[in-house]
């Protein structure tokens, strides 16, 4: 099996499982217990606190341990917007994650906020963002990559324009990590989302970065763990997992610059060897490992199958739309047309993921169009 799913989901790194173990089984004290079972959880979550920290260059203080990427929105959101007195505004762009969507559309139904989208380029590239800021803006939210077609936003440049105007900043950097370095203090954002299972911990593991004092409601209430801002007895094994997962990724440059080549001559070789192909996103500012399409006139639900059947296993779209009539979201936001984007298939590599594996993806995908003939 060639598996080019890794924006969907990732296979647990069996370091990170091993580290997870003990905290499972034999160490399996509750933090807050006042005992020496609940002394070790509670500083094996401290230990793991520092080390997703340092990864982000943050303090151990300013990581809220999550459940994952959504739920790390939400809070980074719902939580920074109903702490925020300055106003009901936030600017944000349609081809965010539903987890960021659903969020926003959550404030301005119940809480009667109004929500400025950006305008998109045909690449999903955002513009104008000094322009719909006002003096009642809350908060920014913009991610550093997209998941449907990996383009890139320039978060440090659009966070300082949102801080000039005294707006906070908040991003999504899911499938960024490992691709694209995540230095929270050189970036500047008040509030970054991440999840482990796109790096190698398990499921529901995630994380918040949220800068200093940044005042946040909670949206779990409860015994007032994670400070106060995610109650509910942690998950000391999931945080282990998480913080062993980060240490073992490639640093994000080099992993980038080799997987980046790679994705180049795929897009090259899948555009030659399908003359129905259109290359979604930005074709150079994009994450090195998605290669995302338009195959004009094939359905992209029925390529995968035909993929998968060869042993090339992909996404057609997001894994949140899947399964869903609905044509993406993300490729309506950018001009693409319902009918085309029904055509959309994703290839996402990982850090391993070899030339030669993607050389038999596009003789899978030359073969799957021979049947569509
Ligand atoms: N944000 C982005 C950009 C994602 O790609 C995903 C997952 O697909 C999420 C958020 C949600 O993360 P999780 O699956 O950990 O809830």
């Amino acid at each position: 099996m060639i598996y080019l799913d890794n924006a969907a989901t990732t296979p647990v790194k069996p370091e990170a499982l091993q580290a997870a173990w003990p905290w499972l089984t034999s160490e399996f004290g509750n933090p807050s217990s006042q005992h020496e079972l609940g002394f070790r959880a509670k500083d094996a979550l401290a230990d793991a606190r520092a080390r997703v920290a340092k990864f982000f260059n943050a303090k151990a203080s300013e990581i809220i341990f999550t459940s994952g990427g959504t739920e790390s929105d939400n809070l980074g959101i719902v939580g920074l917007a109903l702490a925020m007195p300055r106003g009901k505004h936030i600017v944000s762009a349609r081809t965010e994650h539903e987890a960021v969507l659903q969020s926003l559309d959550y404030l301005q139904r119940v809480h009667g906020f109004e929500i400025t989208w950006l305008p998109l380029d045909e690449f999903g590239q955002v513009s104008g963002l000094e322009a719909a800021l006002r003096d009642e803006t809350t908060l920014v939210t913009l991610m550093v990559a997209n998941n449907e077609i990996g383009t890139l936003h320039p978060i440090a440049q659009l966070c300082a324009i949102a801080h000039a105007r005294g707006a906070l900043f908040h991003t999504d950097a899911v499938q960024a990590v490992g691709w694209v370095d995540q230095n929270v203090a050189e970036l500047g954002v008040d509030a970054l989302s991440i999840s482990g299972h796109k790096f190698g911990a398990p499921k529901g593991s995630g994380a918040l970065f949220l800068k200093g004092r940044t005042a946040a409601e909670p949206l779990i209430h409860g015994g007032g763990q994670e400070s106060g801002l995610r109650s509910g007895t942690e998950n000391v094994a999931w945080a282990v997992a998480l913080a062993t997962a980060l240490e073992l990724l490639t640093p994000a440059a080099a992993a980038a610059e080799r997987v980046a080549k790679l994705r180049d001559d795929f897009i090259r070789s899948v555009l030659q060897a399908t003359p129905n192909a259109i290359l979604t996103g930005h074709p150079t500012n994009r994450l090195p490992n998605i290669a995302s399409f338009c195959f004009d006139g094939v359905s992209g639900e029925a390529l995968l199958l035909e993929l998968e059947r060869r042993g090339v296993i992909v996404s057609s779209g997001s894994a949140c739309a899947a399964g869903s009539d609905e044509p993406s979201h993300v490729l309506t936001a950018i001009g693409i047309d319902a009918e085309l984007a029904q055509t959309a298939v994703r290839f996402s590599f990982a850090h391993d993921t070899s030339a030669e594996d993607l050389q038999n993806a596009v003789g899978a995908l030359s073969r799957a169009f021979e049947g569509f003939k």
